[in-house]
């Protein structure tokens, strides 16, 4: 079983069986349901743990020692889809402890200076309100910011003033304490009685709400704004009260992730309702095709979406779709069909030319059709006419996948091609520096050995024999070396190229082959590059001249394809593109930290052009010892759609696993050529920006040499007409592409989406994680015009206003001290503050320039669940897992206070893994995980686990290749003792915590954002 052999042939999920035997199923490889083992990558992944290999290659020499085991992943202990209504319930969240008043200074350390001016007076004048926050059980948690309530000395103390909430004493005796320590969520929505002030309509779950005036506030409320403004700030600062709020009472990651796999991960997701909002990327769910495109393709912000322009920016959420059109689904569910409309193409609207889709609707007994995007009447072309049923349905609708699924495939013209022209199957073109760093680490010698099996695994179409992708070899320093590997030769014939400058092809027959035709050629090929430049005294290298020449080749050869190039240093040698090392790391914090992310010559992104026109990707792997400005080198990758890796200080014994994992995978998956993907919208709403690895020579067409099946591309929208709640929004993402094998084809995905006229409606089917995602490459693309720190006071100025927004608009009146969040954003404020926390908005000690762009450009390709754990890593308590369940421990939140002596941890971000270990930790367990006797004894440069015979070291390796199966890049695994120098890095990634380049604890942060809050609303 192959990658590229998968068929899917059951029909759609829940339809009367539709009849799609007629259509062929261009087969992609699913991608690993998370946590269900899959073989994917089944046929070739070298010898490596994490990736399951049913039938192992033949190792080669320098790969190091085979694991005497190979590990297979364990399935998630999910249940079984059965049963469990999905829960819609979607209300707002009260934080408890937020009844401070604006001007506290006590909240623990904060990195933000205090709110300037006095406390504002209340803007949403309520009825009484029982006190939420203060009057919890007395003396049971000492630093709980809301409790206990004072001695009533207290209040007769210094403060001569009003009781002040969240420090002040007991309710006043008409209102019942209340329990102040659990998550009260929705607790205002049964106990207030009260005026909504701009928005009185009917919030389902609070009948009692009215757009009336209620009664005026009495004079006895317990009100944090009614405390005269300079009380506290005249306080001695000894005086001040030191208060802490409770980590355990604000919202947590983990119970959410938690709550979402419980209640909807046991129920297929089936997309035939129009708006909603799919299970969290945490959950493991199934999905079935009824009309949407899949979450996996698509995800919302919202799946609501204001009705005019004036409520969205009222509300400042970002209308935003991440999309990820060649998404790999998981072995259960059913790929994209493949529509073949004959000689005259995918049947289309006359006027917007959008995609024939279930959402046209056919009239005048099926003879026309009108377009759901743009009302434009069509007649159906003859071949495709059918009549329709009694409800003015084609009786044909559950035959054709264009009519009943959200997302199939066209079968392109050759209308659709370049000049006219069916496209030649692309070509791979392999280039490797084999300047003296290369050799010397080991590395030119890996490349070639690992090459030599990998040539046998590129994609395929369908069932083919074999690809029909053709290849070909450079090697570079100072000058390039080409290679004829014709099959007629006997031996490989070397072409040196020394004139960089104006770089051409010396050789056009014999440069892409076949390589089963010239395997020989190509196997003596890459047994002498390593002995050829084995001397090599050459340090200098080239780097625009080697992608010149790839691009030259298959420019020659008239097709597209993809360029590999292994690269280690700044290209320093005399030749177009070449560079100076500019790193200073004295800009971070000034107006010109900014140039660190940009180019330092434009050479590169004329070069980006060229290549996207010819439809050559470039993927480059890079081995820095260092600076090597990944911010231009990177430049073609990124805007051909290409993959950028970073090996820095590549040492063979510890690296190469990672290398080798990263490029199969790369050399192997699904990827579409010289693709165009426009997304069309319906009246009312127009895609206006864009975020990903691609170019743009207008502004609706994202043009990508490349995309595989990991990238993906964020789209904003905004109004440019008013919407109605009746007919909702669509969009139509279409994507032209050529495939592995040459076939130019449509991959069409569609969703519709609800418009409200109630903001409450916009905040409870927002998706915050694809809002992190939406913030994140928003905020990363900012820092290449903007400074950092206006870029970040930005995110935290919309994000604030998100939340004031929904406070005055939807929440129910309750003390302006208290913060109450959106349910469906309770996250937000975590989540945020990791972006912001992130390297490139705030680089940790050690983080290069290099890192930094390496990171910006991985990000602005990464799909919702990658941000989610990239800014939000998983923690897992291993001492804790079941070693005779397949399950995964259940995730801790990341902070170090939750981190025990006595226990070992594994955290993944998708870059990286730590195991850490506490100093604690019984001898059996370091025994049996490291085979070693004690703490002392554990060698932290271990970059793997010891494959040990005994269930715990089993079980810890299994969790640790489920974890690589899941992430789209081969994570680094990092052994970190406590109290060890390596903690200081392990612990930037507690994004709970304080971090030590001065980033807010998310207690802080929670403060910090309700002070911003609060100003908004006075
Ligand atoms: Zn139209």
């Amino acid at each position: 079983m192959s990658v590229n052999q998968q068929t899917h042939t059951g029909p759609p999920y829940g339809q009367p069986q539709p009849g799609y035997q007629g259509y062929q199923q261009p087969a992609y490889g699913g991608q690993p349901l998370p946590g269900v083992p899959h073989s994917q990558y089944g046929v070739y992944n070298g010898p490596m743990p994490g990736y399951q290999q049913p039938v192992p290659p033949q190792g080669t020499s320098h790969q190091g020692p085979l694991p005497p085991s190979v590990s297979q992943g364990l399935p998630l202990a999910q249940p079984p889809f059965s049963g469990q209504p999905v829960s819609t319930q979607r209300l707002p969240t009260q934080v408890p402890g937020f009844a401070s008043p604006p001007s506290s200074t006590g909240i623990g350390p904060s990195s933000y200076p205090p709110t300037t001016g006095a406390p504002r007076p209340p803007t949403m004048p309520g009825p009484p309100l029982p006190v939420q926050t203060a009057a919890g059980p007395p003396t049971s948690q000492p630093n709980h910011v809301s409790s206990p309530p004072p001695p009533p000395s207290t209040l007769s103390g210094p403060y001569q003033g009003p009781p002040m909430s969240g420090l002040r004493g007991p309710p006043p005796p008409t209102h019942p304490p209340q329990p102040g320590y659990q998550m009260q969520q929705n607790g205002s929505f049964e106990q207030v009685r009260g005026p909504q002030t701009n928005y009185g309509g009917a919030y389902p779950g609070t009948p009692n709400y009215g757009s009336q005036p209620g009664p005026p506030p009495p004079p006895k409320r317990l009100d944090p704004d009614s405390i005269p403004s300079p009380q506290l700030n005249e306080l001695p600062p000894q005086q001040k009260p030191r208060h802490r709020i409770d980590p355990d009472a604000i919202p947590s990651p983990i119970q959410v992730i938690e709550d979402d796999r419980s209640n909807r991960g046991s129920e297929p997701f089936v997309t035939g309702v129009r708006g909603q909002v799919p299970p969290l990327v945490t959950t493991n769910f199934l999905v079935k095709d009824q009309g949407n495109a899949s979450p996996r393709y698509i995800r919302c912000t919202s799946y609501n979406i204001p009705c005019t322009s004036d409520m969205a920016k009222q509300s400042q959420v970002p209308l935003a779709a991440v999309i990820k059109p060649l998404a790999t689904l998981p072995p259960d569910e059913t790929l994209p069909y493949l529509v073949d409309h004959g000689e005259s193409g995918p049947v289309r609207c006359n006027r917007c030319k959008a995609y024939m889709c279930p959402f046209m609707q056919f009239i005048e007994g099926g003879r026309r059709f009108q377009c759901c995007f743009c009302s434009c009447v069509t007649e159906v072309p003859p071949h495709y006419f059918q009549h329709l049923d009694h409800t003015g349905k084609r009786v044909d609708f559950y035959d054709r996948p264009e009519l009943s699924l959200g997302s199939y495939e066209f079968l392109a013209t050759v209308d659709y091609c370049k000049n006219n022209k069916f496209p030649s199957p692309p070509a791979f073109i392999f280039m490797i520096d084999v300047s003296y760093n290369a050799v010397k680490s080991g590395l030119v010698r890996l490349i070639c050995e690992e090459l030599k099996s990998l040539l046998d695994y590129l994609p395929r179409e369908g069932n083919m024999e074999e690809s029909a992708i053709r290849v070909g070899f450079v090697t570079y320093n100072k000058v390039l070396h080409f290679y004829n590997v014709k099959s007629s030769l006997a031996q490989p014939q070397m072409m040196v190229v020394s004139d960089v400058a104006d770089m051409f092809v010396p050789l056009l027959d014999g440069f892409l082959v076949n390589v089963n035709e010239s395997r020989t050629v190509i196997i003596s090929l890459l047994d002498q590059i390593p002995e050829m430049f084995a001397d090599t005294r050459e340090t200098e290298t080239v780097f625009g001249p080697v992608i010149q020449a790839g691009l030259e080749a298959l420019k020659a050869a008239e097709c597209a394809g993809k360029l590999f190039i292994f690269h280690t240093s700044l290209p320093i040698a005399e030749a177009p593109g070449k560079l100076k090392n500019r790193d200073d790391k004295k800009l971070i914090n000034t107006d010109k930290e900014k140039t660190l992310f940009q180019p330092q010559t434009s050479f590169y992104n004329n070069l980006a052009k060229d290549c996207v026109a010819q439809g050559c990707c470039v993927d480059l792997f890079l081995f820095p010892n260092q600076y090597l400005d990944v911010a231009t080198l990177g430049i073609v990758t990124y805007q051909t759609g290409g993959s950028i890796y970073k090996y820095a200080y590549f040492q063979l014994e510890t690296d190469q696993d990672r290398f080798l994992n990263d490029l199969r995978r790369d050399v192997q998956k699904e990827v579409g050529f010289d693709a165009v993907m426009r997304v069309r919208t319906s009246t009312g709403i127009r895609a206006t920006d864009f975020f990903g690895a691609f170019f743009m020579s207008n502004t609706t067409d994202v043009e990508m040499a490349g995309l595989d099946c990991d990238k993906t591309i964020t789209v904003e929208f905004k109004h440019d007409d008013k919407l109605s709640e009746d007919s909702g929004a669509l969009l139509q993402c279409a994507l032209l592409y050529t495939s592995c094998a040459g076939q130019r084809r449509l991959r069409i995905h569609n969703l519709s989406l609800n418009c409200c006229t109630q903001l409450a409606d916009l905040y409870r089917n927002c998706e915050t994680d694809t809002l992190i995602n939406y913030l994140a490459k928003y905020a990363y693309r900012g820092v290449l015009n903007s400074p950092v720190k206006t870029v970040r006071d930005a995110l935290i100025n919309q994000c604030a206003q998100i939340l004031a927004c929904y406070r005055k608009n939807c929440a129910s009146p309750s003390s302006a001290g208290q913060l109450i969040l959106p349910e469906c954003m309770k996250l937000l404020p975590v989540y945020l503050n990791c972006v912001l926390k992130s390297d490139v908005l705030q680089p940790g000690l050690e983080v290069t320039t290099d890192d930094r762009a390496y990171i910006r450009q991985l990000v602005t390709s990464m799909d919702v669940a990658e941000t989610n754990v990239f800014f939000y890593p998983r923690l897992l308590p291993v001492t804790k897992a079941d070693v005779d369940s397949d399950s995964l421990p259940a995730a801790i939140r990341n902070s170090e206070e939750r981190l025990s002596k006595g226990d070992i941890y594994l955290l993944e971000n998708g870059l990286n893994i730590f195991v850490w270990v506490g100093v604690n930790v019984q001898q059996g367990l370091i025994q049996n995980l490291f085979g070693v006797s004690s703490f002392s004894q554990i060698s932290s440069t271990l970059n793997t686990l010891p494959v040990l015979e005994n269930p715990f070291s089993k079980k810890v390796r299994s969790i640790i290749d489920m974890l690589q199966v899941q992430r789209s890049r081969y994570m680094k695994l990092i052994i970190v003792k406590q109290e060890d120098k390596l903690e200081m890095l392990f612990k930037q990634f507690l994004v709970e915590d304080k971090s030590l380049t001065g980033g807010a604890s998310y207690v802080d942060f929670l403060c910090h954002m309700h002070k911003e809050i609060r100003q908004l609303l006075s």
